[in-house]
C-alpha cells in the first residue's frame, strides 16, 4: 500500500516557521518513504479562517517549494459527514447532548478542579444523564462509555522518538470531549479522526503538541471503526531558531519574512532542508 500523508493546518491565522517546519518534514518523509503527499484545510471554524486566508496559506506553502495533491480538502465542506458520525455514536449510547455554557462547566467543577492536556477543565459531567434541554448544545463523547467498548488496551505506534514504538493511550484524560460545538458543526477530535481515515492516511506527522491528543483521536477511530495511522510527532522548532532568521520569531508570519526579502530557499536551509 502506498503510504499517504498530509499536512493538515488551520488557517486561522497566517502560517510561519512552525508550520514550514511541520509541512516540510511531511513532504520529506513523503518522498523517502514514495508517499502521497495531500494538504488538508482544517477550517471548520469558518469565521477564523477566511478564504483569503485559506488561499495565503496554499500560497506559502508553494512559495516555500512544496508540492501536493490536488483538490485540496477543505474541513468546512465535510459537515454533514462529521454530523453524521457524530449522531451515529449519540444512537450508540456514546454521545450525550450538553447545554453547558463555560461558566456551568467552571461552577460544576468546583476550586482546583482536574484539567485536560491542554489546560481545559475536565467536563464534570453535568449533562452526561440526559440533562440537556433543548436549544442550543454540543454533542459530547461519553468518554468512560466509549472506553468500556474497547476490548483490549489502546495504544499507537509511534516514530516520531527514534524506533518505532507502542505508545499506552489513555483517553480518560481528554474526558467528555465535544464532538460538535455550540457554534460550529464539528470538533478538531472529530474532524481528524474522520478525515485521516477517509483520506486514507497511513503517516500521521505533526508537532509534539499534538501528542496527547492521539489518546482521544485512537478512541474515536476505534468506536467508528477506522484504521490506525502510524504517528511521527516531531520536536516543535525551538524560538531561538526562528530569532535567528531575520530577527523573526516563531510565530512571525512566511508573508512578513517574504516581504522582508528573506527567500523560500533560506527558510528551507535555516529548517534543516
Ligand atoms: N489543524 C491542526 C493544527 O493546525 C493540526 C491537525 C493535525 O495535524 O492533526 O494545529
Amino acid at each position: 500500500m502506498q503510504p499517504v500523508f498530509r499536512f493538515a493546518p488551520s488557517p486561522n491565522g497566517h502560517l510561519h516557521l512552525g508550520h514550514a517546519f511541520s509541512a516540510l518534514i511531511n513532504a520529506r518523509m513523503a518522498a523517502e518513504k514514495g508517499g502521497r503527499f495531500l494538504i488538508r484545510i482544517e477550517d471548520i471554524d469558518t469565521s477564523r479562517c477566511t478564504d483569503s486566508l485559506v488561499a495565503d496559506c496554499l500560497d506559502d506553502l508553494a512559495w516555500l517549494g512544496l508540492a501536493w495533491e490536488e483538490p485540496v480538502l477543505r474541513q468546512s465542506t465535510q459537515f454533514a459527514r462529521y454530523r453524521a458520525a457524530a449522531d451515529d455514536l449519540a444512537a450508540r449510547g456514546l454521545a450525550f447532548r450538553c447545554t453547558c455554557t463555560r461558566g456551568d462547566i467552571q461552577k460544576a467543577a468546583g476550586e482546583n478542579p482536574p484539567r485536560d492536556p491542554d489546560g481545559a477543565i475536565l467536563y464534570p459531567g453535568t449533562c452526561r444523564h440526559g440533562g440537556a434541554g433543548g436549544g442550543p448544545h454540543a454533542l459530547r463523547l461519553d468518554c468512560r462509555a466509549g472506553i468500556a467498548t474497547l476490548s483490549g488496551p489502546l495504544e499507537w505506534r509511534e516514530t516520531g522518538e527514534g524506533a518505532e514504538q507502542s505508545i499506552p493511550a489513555d483517553p480518560s484524560i481528554w474526558g467528555d470531549v465535544v464532538l460538535i460545538r455550540k457554534d460550529v458543526p464539528a470538533s478538531y477530535h472529530l474532524a481528524v479522526a474522520l478525515d485521516d481515515a477517509m483520506q486514507g492516511v497511513t503517516h500521521v506527522v505533526r508537532g509534539r503538541d499534538l501528542h496527547a491528543a492521539t489518546a482521544i483521536h485512537r478512541l474515536l477511530q476505534s468506536l467508528l471503526g477506522l484504521p490506525a495511522p502510524v504517528y511521527h510527532h516531531h520536536a516543535l522548532i525551538l524560538d531561538e531558531e526562528g530569532r535567528k532568521l531575520s530577527k523573526s520569531s516563531l510565530s512571525t508570519p512566511l508573508r512578513q519574512l517574504r516581504a522582508e526579502g528573506v527567500t523560500a530557499i533560506e527558510i528551507r536551509r535555516h529548517l534543516g532542508f
